[in-house]
């Protein structure tokens, strides 16, 4: 089947890397494949928008190759957290600028696959074109926040909850601001555009799942979601309330049924969409005439409507 990627926006959620230890599993090839144990959001929206993207992410772990646009994302990332190391005054658009090419280096020595990208560059330019584009984005930041004027509680904050059921919820968050009367407000950085208003919602979720876990950790309902996006330079914001917290909750159970009884029989469906211009799993993939590696977990056979267990 044709699928095209266009007026499709790349989706915002992270690859499966090593360098996303803790919001995610960790490829390790060669390792054994183990049930899913907890959700995150980037996970938990891989599911949403396609089961079999999730099996090939989560349980086989199947490779992805770095992206250029998923890597700046780091990179920007990177640079906004290590700019709250400098002082408040100090907290400038060009002192963050003439962070990248060192945090660019860094990024190339903890994640040696990234280097790739540019194998086919001998001359620089397209680095450098990149490498300008990340400057951009991180100048683009100074017009939507004051970093001089923020000294947030936490930064790349790992968190992780289990909720009654037993599910346990885990991600990490760009950055926690607590105010003097100690309300918190949750804050992430998107290197991408906003989305269309009648998609907020689907950006909102990750927002309302951190929402959720802080919640749970500190029974504490943060005061405001803020995501900050540095592609188009705007800024979407929601108070949640209690009833949003609960509905999240209800969501992320269903989810997690769904996933658990998908684990169990094996039964992975794939969902196409325009998405799935972005996927690097088409080989694999029966709508694109692939076929799936073979399932690595013990199944059960999948229930028939009457039958009973
Ligand atoms: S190509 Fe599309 S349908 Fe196939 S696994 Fe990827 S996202 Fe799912």
């Amino acid at each position: 089947m044709e699928t095209s990627t266009e007026g499709a926006a790349r989706p915002d959620s992270s690859p499966v890397t090593a360098e996303a230890a803790g919001d995610d599993p960790v490829v390790v090839p060669g390792a054994r494949a183990v049930p899913p144990a907890s959700l995150s959001p980037s996970r938990a929206s891989d599911f949403m928008q396609c089961p079999l993207l999730y099996r090939f992410r989560v349980i086989d772990r199947l490779p992805e190759k770095p992206s250029e646009a998923a890597t700046r994302g780091t990179l920007v990332h990177a640079v906004l957290e290590r700019l709250f190391d400098a002082p408040a005054a100090e907290r400038t658009a060009p002192r963050a600028k003439a962070l990248v090419p060192g945090q660019w280096d860094r990024l190339r020595e903890s994640r040696p696959e990234v280097v790739e990208l540019f194998a086919d560059d001998p001359e620089g330019e397209r680095l450098a074109r990149w490498l300008a584009q990340a400057e951009a984005l991180v100048e683009r930041w100074f017009g939507l926040e004051d970093p001089s004027r923020l000294e947030p509680a936490e930064r790349e904050l790992f968190v992780e909850a289990e909720l009654e059921s037993g599910l346990r919820l885990r991600g990490i968050i760009d950055r926690v601001d607590v105010a003097p009367t100690g309300e918190v407000r949750i804050v992430d950085y998107k290197t991408g555009k906003a989305p269309r208003p009648e998609y907020a919602e689907g950006a909102l979720f990750q927002m309302k799942f951190y929402a959720l876990v802080v919640w749970r950790l500190k029974r504490v309902i943060p005061r405001r979601l803020q995501l900050v996006y540095l592609g188009s330079g705007d800024v979407l914001t929601y108070d949640p309330v209690l009833a949003d917290l609960e509905r999240v909750e209800r969501k992320l159970l269903a989810l997690w049924e769904a996933i658990r009884l998908a684990t169990e029989t094996g039964d992975w469906r794939p969902r196409p969409t325009k998405l799935c211009g972005w996927c690097d799993h088409q080989a694999h993939c029966p709508e694109f005439g692939g076929t799936p590696p073979p399932y690595p977990l013990p199944v059960r056979a999948v229930p028939t409507p009457g039958e009973g267990g």
